[in-house]
């Protein structure tokens, strides 16, 4: 086997090379190493793209369908239900517009790397041409907003506004939802499309709130400091020394857009990322005005197939995406022949992502620290062109910590094996919690039957009919990767559910149902399903370096377990609610008529 390092030669080493990363990296602490914006770090919660001391009336209204999250999600869930019926409904968020995820990151560089055509949703239905094969991120919150002019959705929504409560009045079948605005509103559905990367944390590194200069999260990018935007030079940073924590896909793309503005970077590495080609293309009008009616979830549908093992023979978005994931090696192996050719792709995938790394960087040491020792699957992979060689240049430094992290931060910067790096302004991209409770990250804990909070009623792990209802909460419908869908197209997923969501609420609408709620029984049959298919996820996971994807190697519990998504493709979840939907006799729920 072709390898890169001389203790990598055979799969034994290899194994033996990956056990040994991965046992510098395991913390006791798991998820609880990180902080959260609250308390001392409250601070870091700034929208920095709002004008401070908006102010409005509270609302007190009464509608059919509270939507809780403006992203992707909450908008497909508002533009579903436009066009299948005419439910009232209200969309709440604490940004300042559409766009969730696109609304918060807008960091240089920040770009979407899964393909546009299938990212970007409902491209027939609005007639809009991506720009190119990977869309920035300001191009894709332009379009969350033109999907807002589209569907009418602007005058339904709430920004800068958060909830507080969401209580459920068992007398009153509605649910009563309070803000942060003093809004009261009374709804008979509440939808909650809270996001996965919506609830930003921060490294849990001693002396963070020591740092004298200045410092932010990537999800929170302060341009009034460095000057300049997602595309543009940052000017204010060409006398400056940048610390920047995190190697992962979002300092993969901030990295080089720092390299070309600062005096200096200082990229503080713990577990290197693993960076595969680009390629970026301009779109071919010619060629998208020659795609017939259909062809976008034809596409979306293909590209599933081909990330998920599916072979579907035809690759229509030919990226390294499907050709990197075209086996999926976490696959329960039948025989040992089998398990022997799956641990030999997927070491050859990430040898091949290593020698990159050779072919790329001139400085050898460099070179070494900034490979990869780990499976395919363990991290989610990362697509860029310019991320490697900023590394040749001379105002470029990796610090890396061999997996240890950095030990503390001072007031004049990081500290690193004993040694300080001062710095003049300190980014964190550290990421977003995603296996931390559900009512944790939504920032409010809905209260159903009998005052019993969601908290409360999933302590042991979630419950759940399709990780959409969930026993005695009635009407409240979930948008989540908590026992619900996951893939490397999370629009598609949004698509698929959102779409559900709308059905199941305007049948309910019009049919004069009143309640519809998982059974205990159906919350059961859901959870034996989605063990059914975990398949080899256990067993590759323990040669897995730690991070969100396996709840950063946290011991395994029951509670880990009832929280995991459909771990089955997109495909596959979106197939079994239509299914559903279509046989009509509401199997796994409980409804209640007027
Ligand atoms: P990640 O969680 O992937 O990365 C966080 C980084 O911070 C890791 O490198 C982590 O190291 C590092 N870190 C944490 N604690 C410390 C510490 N104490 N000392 C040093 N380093 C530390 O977050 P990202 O924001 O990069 O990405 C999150 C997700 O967002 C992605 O996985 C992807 O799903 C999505 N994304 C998608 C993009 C797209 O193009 N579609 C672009 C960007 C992000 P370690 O690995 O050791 O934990």
């Amino acid at each position: 086997m072709a390898t890169t390092h001389p203790d990598a030669s055979t799969p034994e080493a290899l194994r033996e090379k990956y056990r040994i990363e991965r046992a510098k990296r395991l913390r006791p602490e798991a998820n609880a190493q990180y902080h959260d914006f609250s308390g001392k770090f409250a601070d870091f919660d700034t929208d920095p793209y709002v004008e401070p001391g908006f102010t409005r009336d509270p609302r007190v209204e009464e509608v059919d369908v509270v939507i809780v999250g403006a992203g992707f999600g909450g908008m497909l869930a508002g533009a579903n239900l436009r066009t299948i019926g005419d439910a009232t409904f209200r969309i709440i968020d604490k940004a300042g517009d559409f766009g969730g995820t696109w609304y918060w990151n807008r960091y240089p560089g920040c770009m979407c790397d899964v393909e546009s055509y299938v990212y970007m949703p409902l491209l027939e239905e609005t007639g809009y041409m991506p720009t190119e094969k990977y869309a920035s991120a300001p191009e894709i919150f332009e379009y969350c907003r033109l999907v807002g002019r589209h569907f009418d959705l602007y005058d339904s929504a709430l920004f800068q506004t958060e909830v507080r409560t969401a209580e459920w009045d068992d007398a009153a079948q509605r649910w009563v939802v309070t803000t942060t605005r003093d809004d009261r509103l009374t709804a008979t559905f509440v939808v909650i499309a809270g996001g996965v990367l919506n609830h930003a944390k921060l490294p849990g590194i001693p002396g963070i709130e020591t740092f004298a200069g200045h410092q932010f999260h990537t999800s929170r990018w302060d341009y009034g400091f460095t000057g300049g935007g997602p595309v543009e030079r940052m000017a204010n940073l060409a006398d400056k020394r940048v610390g920047i924590i995190g190697t992962g896909a979002t300092a993969v793309q901030v990295i080089p857009r720092l390299a070309e503005s600062a005096q200096q970077v200082y990229v503080f590495q713990r577990t290197p990322a693993a960076v595969g080609v680009r390629n970026q293309q301009r779109t071919d009008p010619e060629w998208f005005a020659s795609l017939p009616p259909g062809w976008q979830r034809e596409r979306i549908r293909n590209f599933t197939a081909n990330v998920t093992g599916a072979s579907p023979g035809v690759d229509l978005v030919d990226d390294e995406w499907t050709k990197l994931w075209s086996v999926d090696t976490r696959k329960l192996p039948e025989s040992p022949e089998e398990a022997a050719e799956l641990e030999r792709i997927d070491f050859e995938k990430m040898d091949a992502l290593r020698r990159r790394i050779d072919e790329i960087v001139d400085d050898p040491a460099v070179a070494e620290q900034l490979k990869p020792w780990y499976g395919a699957y363990c991290k989610r992979p990362c697509f860029h062109d310019e991320y490697l060689p900023s590394y040749n240049r001379p105002n470029v430094h990796l610090v890396d910590t061999d997996g240890r992290g950095v030990d503390r931060i001072t007031k004049r910067g990081p500290v690193v094996d004993g040694e300080e790096y001062p710095v003049d302004i300190l980014i964190y991209a550290s990421g977003f919690e995603v296996t931390t409770d559900y009512h944790h990250r939504l920032g409010f804990d809905p209260t159903g039957r009998g005052g019993l909070s969601m908290g409360d009623a999933w302590a042991d792990g979630a419950h759940t009919w399709h990780g959409v209802f969930t026993k005695d909460f009635p009407n409240l419908l979930m948008i989540s990767t908590v026992q619900g869908g996951f893939g490397v197209n999370f629009v598609h997923y949004l698509t698929e559910t959102s779409l559900h969501v709308a059905t199941v609420i305007d049948h309910c609408l019009r049919e004069g149902v009143t309640e519809i709620e998982a059974t205990e029984e159906g919350q059961e049959e859901w959870f034996m399903l989605l063990l059914s298919k975990v398949g080899g996820l256990a067993g590759y996971n323990a040669s897995c370096t730690p991070g969100y994807l396996n709840n950063e190697q946290a011991e395994g519990d029951m509670k880990a377990a009832r929280n995991t998504p459909f771990m089955g493709s997109v495909m596959d979840y979106a197939d079994t609610l239509a299914a559903w939907r279509d046989e009509g006799t509401w199997h796994g729920v409980m409804l209640t008529r007027s």
